[in-house]
């Protein structure tokens, strides 16, 4: 169901931190109904950026364009109400809640139509019948699942995944992987920093590359993954 509506649209997008240019006149775009892989070397901007998209650092030059709207440096909680979802690299869920108030946090945040009931939500994660359980006993995959449900219940225009595959053993990987699958398939727009190359080329139609914190690559998966600028920014890191 991929479109030529861009969803999100990043141009110019510059962060420094000192001397250093984490983030450097980076661009991409997001269409409708996409999954767009965001890779490079360790270090090389991916959490600046999607950190630079959700409000959580504010850039020093660029545009992030959610539709018709330039976002760049809104706080994080109006970003998040028109409808940019994220998971963070190390799992965020509150520990002292149960499930179905983690997710109803999320809903709280949610000021457009929809979003569906806590039930709902966690049952798009395969959560189906959590609501009730303390946060604090669930699997690591099935905080995983959590954080997901809280950012669904945003309905999001778009979701950023930051590595939200890492650390999952073989069999849950194939599970994460057919979660976000069937996140696509109901149309969701999704940028996701991943390693997990297996995941990349099962989910993603594009990726961006980036290297030092400039887009290195930009295009479709396969031809991404062969390009020599790419393989080389990776063995050079
Ligand atoms: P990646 O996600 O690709 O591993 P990061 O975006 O985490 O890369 O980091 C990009 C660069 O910015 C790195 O050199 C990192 O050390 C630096 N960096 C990231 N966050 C900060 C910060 N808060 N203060 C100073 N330097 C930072």
């Amino acid at each position: 169901t991929s479109t030529n509506t861009p969803v999100l649209k990043i141009e110019g997008l510059t962060r420094r931190f000192g001397g250093l240019v984490a983030v450097n006149e980076m661009g991409l775009t997001v269409h409708a109904g996409e999954i767009v892989g965001l890779l490079g070397p360790n270090g090389s901007g991916k959490t600046t950026a999607i950190n630079l998209i959700s409000g959580v650092l504010r850039p020093d030059a660029g545009s992030v364009m959610l539709g018709d709207t330039d976002i760049a440096g809104w706080p994080t909680f109006k970003i998040a109400r028109l409808g940019v979802a994220r998971t963070f690299q190390l799992v965020r869920v509150l520990d002292g809640m149960t499930c179905g108030d983690n997710v109803r946090a999320g809903l709280s945040f949610n000021h457009r139509e929809g979003g569906g009931s806590v039930e709902d939500l966690l049952a798009r994660v395969g959560l189906a019948g959590h609501s009730d359980r303390p946060a604090s006993e669930l699997t690591y995959i099935d905080r995983k699942r959590l954080e997901l449900a809280r950012a669904l219940a945003l309905r999001p225009r778009v979701l950023l995944l930051d590595e939200w595959l890492a650390g999952l053993n073989p069999s849950e990987l194939l599970i994460g992987i057919a979660l976000i699958r069937s996140l696509k398939d109901e149309g969701l727009s999704i940028l996701m920093v991943e390693h997990v190359m297996d995941a990349i080329r099962s989910l993603c139609s594009r990726c961006v590359v980036m290297s030092s914190g400039r887009r290195i690559a930009d295009g479709p998966t396969d031809a991404v993954l062969n390009d020599p600028a790419v393989i080389e920014a990776y063995l050079g890191a």
